[in-house]
């Protein structure tokens, strides 16, 4: 058998987003020992980093070993017991399976739904909380990656601070590529996941608690029914004085995920979310001229993941395989209810760039003139022209 040569691809799609050489590299450093004391400043750098991008002083700070949905389902399986009422926003298939594992931990979810694209509406989680109480956790997706919307937190961080119930938020598409605000919001519980804005390949799940939530998981009425994902064995992994084996850390990725925090630090948080704000402003005014408009009301759009409805005229499908096929550009497709009806187009991370936006926008054309959808040639490019020329 010969070896897998990778073809190029640009990497447009919900994710995993484009690696910077440096974290390839970086994944290819020797092995050293999980429990070298080398490593473990390894892993203090990578906490000391990702407190940074969280905005929080945490000292429970670390990388869930495993993709996102590891994140996602240590924040649930560690909090909820069973019995447990929890209210869920759903706008989206995060959402869904967010309910869908609270209530195999038992607990009562309580659902907040939306019609996909939309967001929860502050209100609406304060009357449930105040008619439910008491409520543990209020769960929230801040970025609906099957949808484009992005959910308001700060408002609701308050209120659950008021009932006393933790905040558990998925910032999956969110951090590295826009504000994610642990303290100042008052989320309790954050989780991501390193393939999408921090840019660095899948297998991570960096996560927060604050010491709020560190309670709840540390005086549970029964153990965590997860035992790999047991929060309060993993934390003496992490803590600075114990470093007591529990699994082996995925040691390249951590190698990787740190390198990954590097190049973000170097570049600085608010030039890093200014650059994901035009990019994504840039392919949405493009978008637009050629026909596709975006499923999120204007002010609830991502600048992360740009999802906008096909008319029904043309054959989605088909342009994406023709995207990949001709020009190596990936992109995504509905999920759920919306198959068939959008594109979800991520801008995540080394992948939000001018370039990149110019050639989608570019690639789409020459399709749409060669299947007879472009009607005015360039409006796309000029559209997206116009929005980079007065936005700097
Ligand atoms: C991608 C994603 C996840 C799941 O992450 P995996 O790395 O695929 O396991 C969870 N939540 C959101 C919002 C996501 O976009």
């Amino acid at each position: 058998m010969q070896g897998f040569l990778a073809p190029q691809r640009l990497l447009l799609g919900p994710g995993p987003s484009a690696v910077h050489p440096r974290v390839l590299r970086a994944m290819s450093t020797p092995l050293i020992g999980h429990l070298d004391p080398m490593f473990l400043g390894v892993m203090n750098d990578i906490q000391t980093l990702l407190r940074r991008v969280f905005a929080t002083v945490n000292p429970f700070t670390i990388a869930v070993s495993g993709t996102g949905s590891a994140g996602m389902e240590a924040a649930i399986v560690n909090v909820i017991e069973p019995g447990d009422r929890v209210i869920v926003g759903i706008n989206g298939v995060f959402g869904t399976r967010l309910a869908t594992i609270v209530e195999r931990c038992g607990g009562k979810a309580i659902r907040v739904d939306v019609p996909w694209g939309q967001v929860i509406e502050p209100d609406s989680v304060a009357a449930l909380l105040q008619q439910s109480s008491p409520v543990k956790a209020v769960v929230l997706v801040h970025a609906e990656t099957s949808t484009g919307a992005s959910q308001p937190i700060e408002p609701i961080g308050a209120m659950c601070r008021q009932y006393n119930t933790l905040l558990i938020v998925d910032a999956v598409t969110s951090l590295g590529g826009m504000p994610v605000e642990v303290d100042r919001w008052g989320i309790d519980v954050c989780y991501s996941a390193t393939q999408k804005c921090l840019s660095c390949p899948p297998g991570l799940a960096p996560l927060t608690l604050s010491d709020r939530a560190l309670s709840v998981v540390k005086t549970r009425r029964s153990p965590c029914h997860s035992w790999y994902l047991d929060l309060s064995l993993i934390a003496d992994y992490w803590a600075e004085k114990s470093r007591a084996y529990h699994h082996t850390a995925p040691i390249s990725m951590i190698y990787a995920l740190r390198e990954a925090l590097r190049l973000v630090e170097e570049e600085g948080l608010p030039t890093r979310f200014a650059r994901h704000q035009l990019n994504s402003r840039a392919l949405v005014s493009g978008l637009m001229a050629l026909g596709f408009n975006p499923l999120p009301p204007p002010d609830r759009r991502l600048p992360t993941l740009v999802c906008v409805t096909i008319p029904s005229h043309i054959d989605e499908a088909a342009v994406r395989a023709e995207l990949l096929r001709r020009f190596g550009i990936e992109i995504g497709g509905g999920l759920g209810p919306l198959k068939g009806t959008v594109w979800r187009i991520g801008l995540m991370g080394e992948s939000s760039t001018e370039a990149n936006v110019l050639t989608l926008l570019n690639a789409l054309e020459e399709i749409g003139i060669r299947s007879g959808w472009v009607s005015t040639p360039g409006a796309g490019l000029q559209a997206a022209a116009h929005t980079y020329s007065v936005g700097r």
